[in-house]
């Protein structure tokens, strides 16, 4: 069942767990990822950003999602556009069955983001959709989403309080030390996320928090991509200690990208490579499907959101 994420968050807040957002670009992941809710009993939120779109097309992706929720009706499933980067992407979406929009603002000054906030804000609310704003800057890369290493700032609590305030946000993305992709700590590093500010924002703002660029790239998978003649180079994320610790303070909406990749380009390398006779594309795909299942199955007990349908 499609829904908006309102109903979701108050729970989720009130006893301290998160719900995954999981990024969406064709019909074997969002079968693996829902798989994975029905298995796990757990609310999720599908998302879909820029570069899915110039993927699959937006056509394509509401008629899976909409397979998906007439297949699931038990899952309620919140319909999500990730960084929308203007009004008129929102609007499209919003039109077009999108039950959440985030407007990125955060490349613009403080008041221009909250000016094309508010104009988001005002228009999804009229047609019951809701909108997640994002205030910091979070360092890396999402598909056209980048910032320079050094570039990034974090969230202040007080602009939060007033940003939400301002703009009438339904949940806030925050920069509190997560980055986008799959190279966001060096191996040496101790990666490190300021909960204190996390906590200090959620206390303001009252509303839902978000944390993007939260995977945790699994060096197992890493290890078994390269195993199998990858050359993806090696670097750590965000530990998923961390992830269940951020549900504690104020963070209801953990998106997760990256590590679904890993695990899909693992499950492929390996059965092209064990199969090499096959041609049947199917084998490779449906072993993928599996693969974001079991991933998707393991995230949802970091974050906690299993049985909470
Ligand atoms: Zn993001």
């Amino acid at each position: 069942m499609l829904v908006t994420s309102t109903d979701l968050f108050t729970k989720a807040l009130a006893e301290k767990y998160a719900i995954g957002a999981f990024n969406v670009n064709n019909l074997e992941i969002i079968q693996g990822i829902l798989e994975g809710c029905k298995a796990k009993q757990s609310p999720v939120i599908l998302q879909v950003s820029a570069g899915a779109r110039e993927y699959a097309g937006s056509i394509f992706l509401r008629k899976l999602i909409e397979g998906g929720a007439e297949i699931y009706p038990e899952i309620p499933i919140v319909f999500h556009l990730d960084h929308g980067e203007d009004f008129a992407i929102c609007k499209d979406c919003i039109d077009n069955g999108f039950t959440s929009v985030m407007i990125d603002g955060s490349k613009h000054p403080f008041e221009e983001n909250m000016r094309l906030t508010k104009e988001v804000v005002d228009y999804a609310h009229s047609k019951g959709v809701v909108v997640e704003g994002e205030l910091g800057k979070l360092e890396g890369m999402e598909d056209d989403v980048k910032v320079a290493k050094g570039e990034g700032i974090y969230t202040d609590p007080d602009q939060a309080a007033e940003f939400v305030e301002k703009t009438g946000i339904d949940s806030l993305a925050v920069a509190i030390g997560t980055s986008h992709g799959a190279y966001k700590f060096p191996l040496d590093a101790k990666p490190e996320l300021d909960f204190e500010r996390c906590g200090k924002i959620a206390e303001l703002v009252k509303i839902p928090l978000v944390l993007h660029g939260a995977s945790s790239v699994l060096q197992d998978f890493v290890a078994e991509i390269n195993s199998y003649g990858g050359e993806v180079k090696g670097s750590q994320g965000v530990p998923e200690a961390m992830i269940t610790e951020a549900s504690k303070h104020g963070v209801a909406k953990v998106n997760i990208d990256t590590d679904i990749r890993l695990a899909m380009t693992a499950s492929m390398r390996k059965n092209l490579k064990e199969m090499p006779e096959n041609f049947d594309v199917r084998k490779p795909l449906g072993a993928a499907r599996d693969a974001v299942q079991k991933m998707v199955e393991h995230k949802i007990d970091i974050l906690g959101s299993a049985g909470k349908i």
